[in-house]
């Protein structure tokens, strides 16, 4: 086999395995990566609820960066939970440092599915000054890019005037996802430089399966780290989420999990 293209995900743990670091993992093993990871944040949480969150110290996470990159051919990079101004600007400080050379993928998460907010609202803004620029692409929600530039977004105009705020603050690709539009659904906008581009589902599915966001991001961040175009990344990512949402299975009491890629039999 040839040797994969790692991808390290940054983000937080979620040890019901919906969401964070372990659906990261998923997402880049079933797109052919090699994944990697940062904790940022140990939580403690259900299908259910946040029940709590524990912030790594920035020594620990200076120190997992450093491990990795001494190491390894890091090949992209997805960015998910931040909890604190603290921990973004040590990643700031650890990107500006490495000059890693290599696609940045920041899924600028928030709030969980639950409602229960994962990250300080005072990180916002060294986000946006220190690290979007930084990224070859940010994927927020709906929710996320409204706040993330200060303004409502009801209607797909509205996520083409947020991404392009979003391209002027200094990042080069901007994918504002449609998961939660009332008319829209499921409809994404890929904002760059010279225009945008409208990305359709193949269908509009209804329900939510928990670590969509995550998977999304971290499958982009694999494919653009393979070579792939953001154009081409973004299609067979979103067809991947599709088929997350498609299989997604109630064996908890909340929000479904993905089951995607799990063999049924042993080696
Ligand atoms: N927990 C962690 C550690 C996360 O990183 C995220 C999202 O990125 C969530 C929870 C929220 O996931 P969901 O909105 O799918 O519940």
């Amino acid at each position: 086999m040839t040797i994969p293209t790692v991808v390290l995900a940054i983000g937080g743990f979620d040890g019901s395995g919906g969401a964070g670091n372990l659906a990261d993992v998923r997402a880049i093993q079933l797109s052919g990566g090699y994944p990697c990871a940062i904790v940022t944040a140990l939580t403690a949480q259900n299908t259910l609820r946040v029940d709590r969150i524990e912030r790594v110290s920035t020594e620990l996470i200076r120190r997992q960066f450093r491990c990795l990159v001494d190491d390894f051919q890091i090949g992209a990079i997805k960015i998910g939970l931040l909890p604190s101004v603290a921990c973004v600007e040590t990643l700031i400080e650890c990107l500006e440092s490495e000059k890693l050379n290599c696609p940045i993928v920041l899924d600028p998460v928030m709030r969980a599915t639950s409602g229960d907010a994962l990250a300080d609202v005072e990180a916002i803004e060294v986000l946006l000054q220190g690290l979007v620029p930084l990224t070859t692409l940010i994927t927020p929600n709906i929710a996320e890019a409204s706040k993330l530039t200060n303004r409502s977004i009801d209607h797909l105009a509205d996520a083409i005037a947020s991404g392009n705020q979003l391209l002027r603050m200094g990042c080069q690709n901007v994918l504002v996802k449609g998961g939660h539009f009332e008319r829209d659904k499921g409809t994404d906008i890929w904002c760059y430089q010279e225009g945008y581009e409208v990305f359709e589902p193949r269908e509009r599915q209804e329900g939510t399966v928990r670590g969509t966001g995550c998977m999304f991001a971290s499958a982009i961040a694999c494919h653009l780290g393979q070579g792939k175009s953001v154009r081409d990344a973004i299609t067979v990512s979103k067809a991947l989420v599709s088929h997350v949402i498609s299989e997604g299975q109630s064996f908890g009491q909340g929000t479904p999990v993905t089951t995607l890629g799990i063999k049924d039999q042993s080696f």
